[in-house]
C-alpha cells in the first residue's frame, strides 16, 4: 500500500496528516495526523526541513507523493506561492521544488481552499457530483470550485477567489485592497467587529460580555436566545445567500459546501443564507442547488492536498 503525505500550511501551524491510497474511497481519512509550529519568519526551507522530521518520526518512509497547501495566490503549475496573507516573507517562494528537495518525492503544490474544495468533492460533501463549489469561512474566505470533474484554477492559477468577490460596493475595506469583499463582510474578524458595534449601541455588551469575542462564542449566545448574536448571524447569512446567488448565476453547481469556524454556527447562518439566496436568483428552478455543510472539518485541506497529489501522480504515471 502507498501512502500519501497531506500538508496544510497556517500562519500559526503545519497540520499534517499521511492518507493511504485507497482514500478516494468514502470513509478515506488520514492514517496518522499531526501538527507542528510553522515559524513563517524562519522561512519556507525550514518549515519543510520540519515536515520531513515530523514525517521520519512517523516512520513513513513509503510516503510516495505529498500536496502542499496554503492560503495565499499559488501558480500550481509552476509550484509557486506568489503571495500569502498569513506567511509575510514567502513571496514567489518555489514550494514544490523546496518540499521535492527535503521530502525526496514528487510534490504538487495548491491554495488550501482549493484543497479543502478538492478533499470535499472527493471524500466528503461533494462526493460523486461532477459541479460543486466549496466555501470555506474563517478569519479569511475562501473558496475552491470543481468543474467537469476536476478543480479548477483558471489561466493564473488563481480561480475561486470567492472571498473577495464583491458584495456591497461601498462596504468595509477589506485586507486585499477593495472594499466590500465577501471576507470584509463575514469573515471571522468583520463578524466580531459588528457584533462589538451591536453591543455597544444596544448597551447588551454587560449581557453577553463573552458573545463579541469570537463567532463560535457568538453562535453560543444566539443558541441562548441572545438578539444581538441572532441580528449579526442573519446579517452574516443575508450577504452569505448573496454571494450564493453569485456562484449559482455564473456556474450553476449541483451543490455549494460551506465549511469552516464561521460555519459551525448552523442553522442561523445557512437559514438566512438559503432564504437569500432564494430570493436573489432570476428563476426559482436556479434555488435548487444544494447548500449543505462541509464535511471534513479542519482537515479538509490536508486530505484534499494529498488526494490531489495522489490524483496527479497516478495522472504522471
Ligand atoms: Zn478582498
Amino acid at each position: 500500500m502507498a501512502f500519501i503525505l497531506g500538508v496544510d500550511i497556517g500562519g500559526t501551524d503545519i497540520k499534517l496528516g499521511i492518507v493511504d491510497e485507497a482514500a478516494s474511497k468514502p470513509a478515506a481519512r488520514e492514517l496518522v495526523s499531526g501538527t507542528i509550529p510553522t515559524r513563517a519568519g524562519e522561512g519556507p526551507e525550514r518549515a519543510a526541513a520540519r515536515v520531513r522530521a515530523w514525517c521520519d518520526g512517523q516512520g513513513a518512509s513509503r510516503v510516495e507523493a505529498a500536496g502542499i497547501a496554503c492560503a495565499g495566490l499559488i501558480d500550481g503549475r509552476r509550484g509557486l506561492l506568489h503571495v500569502s496573507p498569513n506567511l509575510g516573507g514567502w513571496v514567489d517562494a518555489p514550494l514544490r521544488d523546496l518540499f521535492e528537495r527535503a521530502l525526496g518525492v514528487p510534490a504538487v503544490v495548491e491554495n488550501d481552499a482549493n484543497a479543502a474544495a478538492y478533499g470535499e468533492w472527493r471524500a466528503g460533501a461533494g462526493r460523486g457530483l461532477s459541479s460543486f463549489v466549496c466555501l470555506t469561512l474563517g478569519t479569511g474566505v475562501g473558496g475552491g470550485i470543481v468543474l467537469g470533474g476536476s478543480l479548477y484554477r483558471g489561466a493564473t492559477g488563481f480561480a475561486g477567489e470567492i472571498g473577495h468577490a464583491v458584495i456591497c460596493a461601498d462596504g468595509p475595506p477589506c485586507a486585499c485592497g477593495n472594499r466590500g469583499c465577501l471576507e470584509a463582510l463575514i469573515g471571522a474578524r468583520a463578524i466580531v467587529r459588528r457584533a462589538r458595534e451591536l453591543y455597544g449601541a444596544s448597551g447588551g455588551a454587560r449581557a453577553e460580555p463573552a458573545a463579541g469575542r469570537s463567532p463560535e462564542e457568538l453562535a453560543r449566545a444566539a443558541a441562548r436566545g441572545d438578539e444581538v448574536a441572532a441580528r449579526v448571524f442573519a446579517e452574516t447569512g443575508r450577504y452569505l445567500g448573496i454571494a450564493l446567488a453569485n456562484i449559482v448565476h455564473i456556474l450553476a453547481p449541483e451543490a455549494i459546501a460551506v465549511g469552516g469556524g464561521v460555519a459551525g454556527a448552523g442553522e442561523i447562518l445557512f437559514g438566512p443564507a438559503r432564504e437569500t439566496l432564494r430570493r436573489s436568483v432570476m428563476d426559482d428552478r436556479m434555488a435548487e442547488v444544494r447548500v449543505v455543510p462541509a464535511e471534513l472539518g479542519n482537515r479538509a485541506a490536508v486530505l484534499g492536498s494529498a488526494l490531489l497529489a495522489h490524483a496527479e501522480a497516478a495522472g504522471a504515471r
